[in-house]
């Protein structure tokens, strides 16, 4: 039996889920959606990303036709009906049919899509010895185009940057804003460690309010590291003396090299490895994935 995916009420083969070509979230990217991960049998963070979702849909003025309740129902049963107690889960809305023009007041039917699968960003071998990245040209949007905080279908920005890594090599990018500060990844959240502290962009510096980033700041709190926000230029970057990205797909993942300097000694960092290990122990990942 294969994959079913939620559409809208159904339950669907994954190769007969479908929407339509006239649908507005593939026309003109308008929709927003949530990765949420589920390990042993219990949705992570769930409320936090339903929240986040309808922020974003109130932020692009879609009104998402379930409440909360009826969400969170609907993930639980598409996780049930495949049997699944790890996964990735990727709740998407879009605005649904409408005319060859941009106008969503002539969408009247928003889509609900749940899909539930796995999902492997890097390869395992980067977890253990830690990612190569690049700061690239393509600066995040900024808030007077598009809010980051928006997690709507739109990623062409990050997907250029993501670009722009791949052509130099590397298979992630760190984004700048449009002043030059740090931003984040692609699809990840940035810290950095230096002198023992902690140190992530704020929300001001243009990003994705990852909930893995709350997750880890909450960690380190609780384990007595000092976390603080803070702008970080690219210099504070090269001076680090650890790194790391977090996001629901990529979890906790070392960064070694940035712009072809190496970061501390070139390994994952100690305070790295706490966190990784105390996410592990959060998510209860260990136990239940091989990976
Ligand atoms: N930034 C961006 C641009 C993202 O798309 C994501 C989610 N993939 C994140 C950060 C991390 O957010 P979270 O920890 O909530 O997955």
């Amino acid at each position: 039996m294969g994959l079913k995916v939620y559409v809208s009420g159904e339950m669907k083969e994954k190769k007969h889920a479908s929407i339509s070509v006239y649908d507005h979230g593939l026309l003109y990217g308008d929709g927003v959606f949530e990765g949420i991960r589920a390990y042993n049998g219990k949705i992570f963070r769930c409320m936090e990303h339903i929240e986040r979702l309808f922020n974003s849909a109130k932020g692009i003025a879609l009104e998402i036709p379930l409440t909360k309740k009826e969400l969170h129902e609907a993930i639980e049963n598409t996780l049930d009906v495949n049997n699944l107690s790890d996964a990735y889960i990727r709740v998407v809305i879009t605005r649904g049919v409408g005319t060859l023009g941009l106008d969503p007041t002539k969408c009247p039917d928003p889509q609900v899509i749940i899909i539930t699968d796995s999902i492997c960003l890097y390869p395992k071998e980067m977890y253990e010895n830690g990612l190569e990245v690049i700061t690239v040209p393509t600066a995040r949007t900024a808030h007077s185009a598009l809010s980051p905080k928006i997690k709507s279908l739109n990623y062409l920005n990050n997907i250029m940057a993501k670009i722009e890594a791949k052509q130099a090599g590397v298979v992630e990018a760190i984004m700048l804003n449009s002043e030059g500060y740090v931003a984040e990844c692609t699809g990840d959240n940035l810290f950095i460690v230096k002198n023992g502290t902690l140190v992530t962009p704020p929300p001001e510096a243009g990003i994705l309010e990852g909930i893995t980033r709350q997750v880890v700041m909450d960690l380190a709190q609780t384990a007595s590291l000092p976390v603080k926000e803070q702008q970080l230029t690219r210099f504070d970057l090269y001076i680090a003396d650890e790194c790391f990205l977090t996001g629901t797909a990529a979890e906790v993942i070392p960064v070694v090299k940035i712009d072809s300097r190496q970061i501390g000694d070139g390994t994952p960092g100690n305070i790295t490895k706490q966190l990784l290990d105390l996410f592990r122990q959060e998510t209860c990942y260990n136990s239940v994935i091989d990976r």
